[in-house]
């Protein structure tokens, strides 16, 4: 049967950026409405995608239509009574240029895009087949198509045509274009394709599949068991490898991604030893395999269990809920936790990763502004418009979340009758893997746990004090320890070192704050008092914050020379204590401690 929905897309000039789009539509309504989203679900920020369309037409058998623009994303054709049986068909261009998971992309290397940001939403016709069709021209010998998709009649390199059961199983699937690497693997059955676009000649695009496939079966085995079948047919990865890009954006069975070329794992040269087992902390390639296990989790935690808000998707405005810190947070808990189950990084690098999450948070002065059910009230004006003030102001929903969830975690296992993995499972099966509410996870907890998690909850997620980590951690036979934080965390200060030294951000209740110093500033010199040995006043040119310290030591307080709007300043700078940052470390000694449930083995 055809679809009586079609939308054809061509790239129509890679110079200009151009995607060409006809969308027929049969039995049009007489006054028949069309927008484009102005959000792309999760991404929560209003990014008003008919920005960039352009050149609507429309045209019923031979006859153009008129168009009248409602607002800034919604049309509607006005139809005459003579119209007959032929389809209305719309014809419109798309400007893409933007290399983010978010939107569209063009050039004469490679094709991106979401069908949030090219294809107009048929208004009444939202819950039938909808065709999409990738045109092979010119533009795109030699080139590959690869989308999540079902395939209907396609060709050996994927253009052709697709079907989507709705409007919005459309707009959960982006299409990559141009020249990739793919191999592909079996989970219980299940085809798992990764495409790799943009890679050198050099990465080891093997390796990067074989992890993905233990990040992948342990994923499996978490949700579901060691038998029963994940909740989709087929799953594609689409990477693209640039030169300083980052992000992922996670859909029902597939997930866009962008990592560093560098970042990718590399083949050994010739005569060379082969390359180390495990990468490490600060590797690249570690937080590439972390993006990856966070797309791949959200497949259950966002996309199928969700916000009980998001149980329809409103595609018009913003879509606000309180729940972003337990489907981004607890995510972020488990993207490293599974990191480290599945073998791919070692223990000390998993409480490495944990502490730089810790710090995060305890570097964030919004943490006792504002909780993280705010905060993820908020993500539409705040996480995703962040400004010079951000962190004096918010706090994110991702590390304090994923602090949240090993709180909840920790809490339970010391407790004897439950794990965090429990709960997860327990509460995709009660939320029927759909929509959910705040009060079915505390349901499931107090099932589990024996007890009422409410003042956890209570406190951790709608409160701003701080979370009992040190306390629990070394319940389970974990060190907390302190080690001098960086300069920066000393001073109250987030800097730019590129070509001079220039402030980001000031933090609360910082000696970068009480000295005048504000966001923006140039941080041009030091003046140093002058020592009684010498009675010299010296001053310093400085282009990075260790200079400051160079000049500075054996000074209790010095005067920093900064530019601002065109005017140059002297701030008074009192040198302050120093500060301490959080080390967490399995204790040398092995802990006695009964509850310790195989916290990170199991
Ligand atoms: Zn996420």
């Amino acid at each position: 049967m055809k679809a009586a929905l079609r939308y054809r897309v061509a790239v129509l000039d890679p110079h200009q950026h151009l995607w060409a789009v006809t969308l027929e539509i049969d039995r049009p309504a007489a006054r028949q409405r069309l927008s484009l989203p102005v959000w792309i679900p999760g991404s929560y920020l209003v990014r008003e995608f008919s920005q960039h369309l352009q050149s609507l037409g429309a045209q019923c058998g031979h006859h153009a239509v008129a168009l009248q623009q409602l607002d800034k994303n919604s049309w509607e054709v006005r139809l005459l009574q003579d119209a007959g049986a032929a389809p209305l068909r719309l014809h419109y261009e798309v400007h893409a240029f933007d290399a983010s998971v978010r939107t569209a992309f063009l050039d004469q290397t490679r094709g991106f895009f979401n069908p949030t940001s090219l294809c107009l939403r048929v208004h009444g016709r939202e819950q039938e087949v909808h065709a999409l069709e990738l045109v092979d021209n010119a533009h795109t010998a030699g080139w590959e198509a690869a989308t999540g998709l079902s395939p209907n009649r396609i060709d050996a390199r994927g253009y052709g045509l697709y079907l989507a059961a709705d409007c919005d199983e459309l707009a959960d699937c982006p299409v990559e274009m141009g020249r990739f690497w793919s191999g592909s693997f079996e989970v219980r059955g299940v085809p798992h394709r990764l495409v790799v676009g943009g890679a050198g000649a050099g990465a080891d695009c093997e390796r990067l599949l074989r992890d993905a496939q233990r990040i992948c079966e342990t994923q499996i085995a978490f949700w579901h068991g060691p038998d029963s079948q994940p909740p989709f047919k087929r799953y594609l990865f689409l990477l693209h490898a640039s030169q300083d890009g980052y992000g992922g954006l996670e859909h029902r069975n597939s997930t866009a991604l962008i990592c560093q070329r560098a970042d990718l794992p590399r083949r050994a040269l010739k005569g060379e030893a082969a390359i180390a087992a495990q990468p490490k902390a600060g590797d690249g390639y570690t937080t590439l395999l972390g993006l990856i296990s966070h797309e791949y989790f959200h497949t259950w935690n966002v996309k199928r269990l969700r916000p009980h808000e998001f149980r329809r998707y409103d595609y018009e405005r913003e879509n606000y809920t309180e729940l972003l810190w337990f489907f981004e947070g607890f995510t972020s808990y488990y993207d490293d936790l599974l990191l480290l189950r599945a073998g791919l990084i070692d223990e000390s690098t998993y409480l490495e990763l944990l502490s730089k999450t810790v710090n995060q948070v305890l570097q964030t002065p919004g943490r006792q502004v504002q909780s993280v059910a705010q905060a993820s009230f908020d993500a539409w004006v705040k996480y995703y418009r962040s400004d010079a003030n951000t962190p004096n102001a918010t706090v994110s929903y991702y590390s304090k979340g994923a602090l949240v969830a090993l709180c909840l975690d920790l809490t339970l296992r010391a407790e004897g009758h439950a794990s965090l993995d429990d709960v997860m499972r327990v509460l995709m099966r009660r939320c029927e893997a759909g929509p959910m509410r705040e009060a079915d996870l505390l349901a499931v907890l107090k099932q589990l746990g024996r007890r009422s998690y409410a003042d956890e909850i209570a406190a951790w997620v709608h409160g701003t004090d701080e979370l009992p980590l040190a306390e629990l951690l070394q319940r389970h036979g974990l060190q907390w320890s302190q080690e001098s934080a960086s300069l920066a965390q000393r001073l109250g200060l987030r800097v730019s070192e590129n070509g001079g030294l220039t402030l980001k951000h000031v933090l609360r209740d910082g000696a970068a704050e009480a000295a005048g110093l504000a966001p923006g500033d140039e941080w041009l010199g030091v003046e140093l008092d002058p020592t009684p040995a010498s009675g010299e006043t010296m001053a310093w040119r400085v282009r990075k914050l260790d200079e400051v310290a160079l000049y500075a030591a054996g000074h209790s307080a010095l005067t920093a020379l900064v530019a601002r709007d065109g005017r140059l300043l002297r701030c008074r700078l009192r040198w302050p204590a120093p500060v301490q940052q959080v080390k967490i470390q399995r204790e040398v000694m092995p802990s006695t401690a009964a509850d310790e449930r195989r916290w990170l083995q199991e």
